[in-house]
């Protein structure tokens, strides 16, 4: 570009002194063209097999889109002329387009944890910034996956890294999805690892989280956590779930003050809670507190269903990554994963038939990041889902939960977040695990023919 603007220059100045214009003239000239080159706007046009329209489920067959630098400019119903000029063309004519995904639980800074004792190496025996360069490894699977955007949902100990990984993604350092971060995350002392009794009691162990006692530390982390850059507050509602004869238990992380607190001065500082919990024991506690999003659920009851629905609050099921740690923790001793997976697809029924509002999110980083980040959507769709709902949950319910109204759809004046896969998803929702194409914000990461 820069060589552009010095020939330019360069011909300008000739130019003007050969015909004798004053310096005045010249410099009028020099600035005009120089912020018309500067300023052009990069026009990409792609030919589209069919375009899913998330909202109805409708495919729009031979439509073209007209991208102007990160935003869709326009969609062109099949036959019409593409007016502008484009500076690049890209044909998809073979592909099914839909909006880029959206994974609103991930863990871009952990890679797996089935066992304590993986999750405690992790901790221990790497480095935080060996782990961020993992996590850049992380941001650009998931968006290579066809994820343009995640909610990362905690660094489990690694710090404020997130921040900093979502900053090198808008500074173009490195290649990944658009992040919101939670940076810490929040639990009661002495309830959450690195586990105290699990080692030599006089050594300090680090934390995978910010530990509170009280309603003071309880706004004070919540503050810190903001000021270092947090968009949303995570917190564990529960622990210790346990079958009963009617469904499960646990036992609540807060008092009522420390989640009170916490809730208050997330709205107060106008972000937004997230909450894992299990059982009604958490979901109950947090909702009332202010959470947007329950995370996990595994273990949630009718009562819990009909104030989710009541309120409105978004359910992150994240069905895979129970089923991936289930056995090897059932080996190490555990059986309530287990128990989770045989109750879970009930339980989906009945959250779906009331009406839960489901935003989708897997917990990878929990498991592999080497794994598939698009499981859910299988299990959602064997749950009972359709397809084109268990699209919607990556789609528009997630940019309705993170509140980026610019996403989880393709229309004009959205940003250009779009995949494209073989086939299609609303007939085999499987084919979402093969994504060939990836754009976000008008840039392409992915494309493979
Ligand atoms: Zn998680």
């Amino acid at each position: 570009m820069l060589y552009k603007i010095y020939i330019i220059i360069a011909i300008i100045v000739v130019f003007c002194f050969t015909k004798k214009l004053n310096m005045r003239y010249t410099f009028l000239l020099l600035f005009s063209i120089i912020t018309t080159v500067l300023f052009a706007q990069k026009i990409t046009v792609i030919k589209c097999g069919a375009l899913l329209d998330v909202r109805s489920g409708q495919l729009n067959k031979n439509v073209t889109i007209v991208v102007k630098d990160n935003t869709i400019e326009s969609i062109l119903p099949a036959g019409a002329t593409v007016k502008v000029k484009a500076d690049t063309v890209i044909d998809l004519t073979d592909y099914t387009i839909l909006p880029g995904l959206i994974d609103c639980h991930t863990h871009v800074l952990l890679q797996g944890d089935i066992t304590s004792e993986d999750y405690d190496v992790q901790l221990l025996k790497t480095s935080i910034p060996y782990r961020t360069i993992q996590g850049t490894r992380s941001c650009n699977i998931a968006l290579q996956n066809g994820f343009t955007s995640l909610r990362d949902l905690g660094t489990e100990g690694a710090g404020y890294s997130d921040v900093d990984l979502k900053r090198a993604i808008i500074n173009g350092v490195i290649p990944g999805p658009r992040m919101s971060v939670a940076t810490l995350a929040i639990n009661s002392t002495g309830h959450y690892p690195i586990s105290e009794r699990d080692y030599a009691w006089e050594l300090t162990l680090p934390k995978g989280l910010q530990e509170i006692s009280g309603p003071e530390e309880a706004r004070k982390a919540v503050r810190q956590q903001i000021a270092h850059g947090a968009d949303w507050i995570k917190i564990y509602a529960d622990r210790g779930y346990y079958k009963t004869d009617g469904g499960y238990r646990s036992s609540p992380n807060f008092t009522t003050e420390e989640i009170t607190a916490i809730g208050d001065e997330v709205q107060r500082s106008r972000r937004k809670l997230a909450a894992h919990a299990v059982t009604r024991d958490g979901i109950i506690a947090a909702i009332n507190a202010g959470a947007l999003s329950i995370e996990h659920g595994f273990g949630m009851d009718d009562e819990c269903i009909a104030l989710m629905v009541q309120k409105k609050i978004y359910w992150c099921p994240t069905i895979y990554v129970n089923e991936f740690v289930a056995d090897g923790r059932a080996k190490a001793g555990s059986s309530i994963n287990k128990y989770f997976s045989e109750t879970e697809p009930g339980l989906f029924k009945k959250a779906m038939k009331a009406g839960v509002k489901i935003a989708y999110g897997t917990d990878i980083g929990g498991y592999d990041w080497n794994m598939p980040e698009t499981k859910d959507f299988e299990y959602m769709v064997q749950f009972g889902y359709s397809p084109l709902q268990a699209i919607q949950t990556a789609t528009i319910n997630a940019a309705d939960l993170l509140n980026q109204p610019l996403t989880g759809e393709l229309k004009t004046g959205n940003l250009a977040d779009i995949i494209a896969v073989k086939g299609d998803p609303t007939k085999n929702i499987e084919i979402l695990s093969q994504v060939k194409f990836v754009m976000k914000d008008g840039v392409v990461y992915k494309s493979m023919k």
